[in-house]
């Protein structure tokens, strides 16, 4: 099926095949092995970054590819066709990490970081969540305090992306009273600062091959010069950037989606009972169609979202429309695949099972489709 794409240009087209290039050249050969050990590949983010995969949106005087949404969605939505892992990773390091330093840090801090992001010589980490506070991210208890000319970091940070193997993080603190307005900061912290560890790794559901775990701040001294835009505008940059990332999980979504909606069309033509291929039985037809339509909708609110962020424009609602809706759709889609596969799909023998693991980060992370809902609710009825 041709999936309808509007806003198809020569970029897109060049930068989606080579992605596609990357992940069969260097992914889909090891996917299930690294899936299994949760082996974190590091060393294929540098071939990304020689590629140009890991600074997509980052100008070409910062060393990126100086691309915009669109190539962006596509290279996550390649990616991801193939392994959902390490579309997270990707998605992460761009998106969060590179992107808040991209938008919010000082022509200094640009100059230091971006160049070694954008060809993945640093990877990238950006830390919200905390073990209390992942919804309420407002709500955080990881503090940096004011001493003399520089900060004193102290807290947990968890379920980060690259948490241990993130070369530099970026780390809201709370800076302020906790519960009141602008009470937290955003920092760069570079990942060899004394006082900064790694705590543990998640052993999980599904995107097992990308790193999740919790960052460590005890004592952690870090010069105001790290300080990423003003003291008390922590929370709404992140907030910022949250609504460029979840462009990136909409894609993300997409991709595994597209995957196992492939696998299905191919799979139901060829697999025979009752003398004939199981495509042929309405039931199984019904759920292709299901799986075309959803992700066609998905991908049409996910380039409106890329379209109005080209463009410059507020896109709060029709960034979480879309990762609602992608996500789901993920869901349902990597769901509906496995029934298709029958007992097949329940084992590691094919791809299906490993789309229906993954899938299912789309619905929790960079905001758990709650709370999709209560921004979109809010943006409707304001
Ligand atoms: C693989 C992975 C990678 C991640 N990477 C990062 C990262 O790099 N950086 C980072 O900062 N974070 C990261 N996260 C964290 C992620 O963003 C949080 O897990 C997510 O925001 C949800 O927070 P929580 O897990 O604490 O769930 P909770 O907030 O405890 O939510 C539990 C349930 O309650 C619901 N709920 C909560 N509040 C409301 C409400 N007001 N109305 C209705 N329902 C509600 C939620 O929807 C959910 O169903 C990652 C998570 C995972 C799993």
């Amino acid at each position: 099926m041709n999936f309808m794409d509007f806003k198809t240009n020569e970029n897109v087209t060049l930068v989606s095949g080579v992605a596609r290039d990357f992940a069969e050249q260097y992914v889909r050969p090891h996917l299930m092995e690294w899936d299994e050990s949760q082996h974190f590949p590091i060393e294929i983010f540098k071939k990304a970054g020689e590629l140009g995969l890991m600074g997509v949106l980052v100008p070409e005087q910062y060393g990126g590819s100086g691309m915009g949404y669109f190539e962006y969605m596509n290279v996550i939505i390649e990616i991801s066709k193939v392994c959902g892992s390490i579309g997270l990773s990707v998605a992460a390091h761009n998106s969060l990490c590179t992107g808040h330093i991209m938008n919010f840090g000082n022509e200094e801090q640009k100059q230091k970081y971006l160049p070694k992001l954008a060809t993945a010589e640093y990877l990238g980490a950006w830390g919200l969540t905390e073990p209390n506070t992942g919804s309420d991210a407002g709500n955080m208890k990881c503090v940096a305090v004011k001493d003399g000319d520089g900060w004193i970091l102290n807290g947990t940070k968890c379920w980060i992306t690259h948490g241990k193997s993130g070369d530099v993080a970026v780390v809201i603190a709370r800076t302020g009273e906790p519960r009141t307005s602008r009470n937290s900061t955003a920092f760069i912290v570079e990942r060899n600062t004394p006082g900064f560890s790694a705590g543990k790794k998640e052993n999980k559901l599904g995107m097992r091959a990308s790193e999740t775990t919790e960052m460590i701040f005890d004592n952690c001294r870090i010069s105001d010069a790290q300080r990423l835009g003003e003291v008390g505008d922590g929370f709404v940059q992140a907030m910022k950037i949250l609504d460029g990332g979840r462009i990136s999980i909409a894609a993300l979504s997409l991709g595994i989606a597209k995957g196992a909606y492939e696998a299905s069309i191919q799979y139901a033509k060829e697999r025979e009972q009752f003398g004939k291929p199981i495509a042929q039985f309405q039931g199984i037809a019904f759920k292709l169609a299901d799986m075309a339509t959803q992700i066609e909708a998905a991908q049409l609110l996910t380039e409106r979202a890329a379209d109005l962020k080209n463009r410059g424009e507020n896109m709060t609602l029709e960034s979480a429309e879309a990762k609602y809706m992608a996500s789901e759709v993920a869901v349902k889609v990597a769901t509906d695949a496995v029934q298709i596969f029958g007992g097949y799909g329940y084992t590691k023998d094919f791809p299906v099972e490993k789309f229906y693991r993954d899938s299912k980060l789309c619905t929790i992370g960079e905001g758990t489709s709650e709370i999709q809902k209560l921004v979109i609710s809010r943006e409707v009825l304001s």
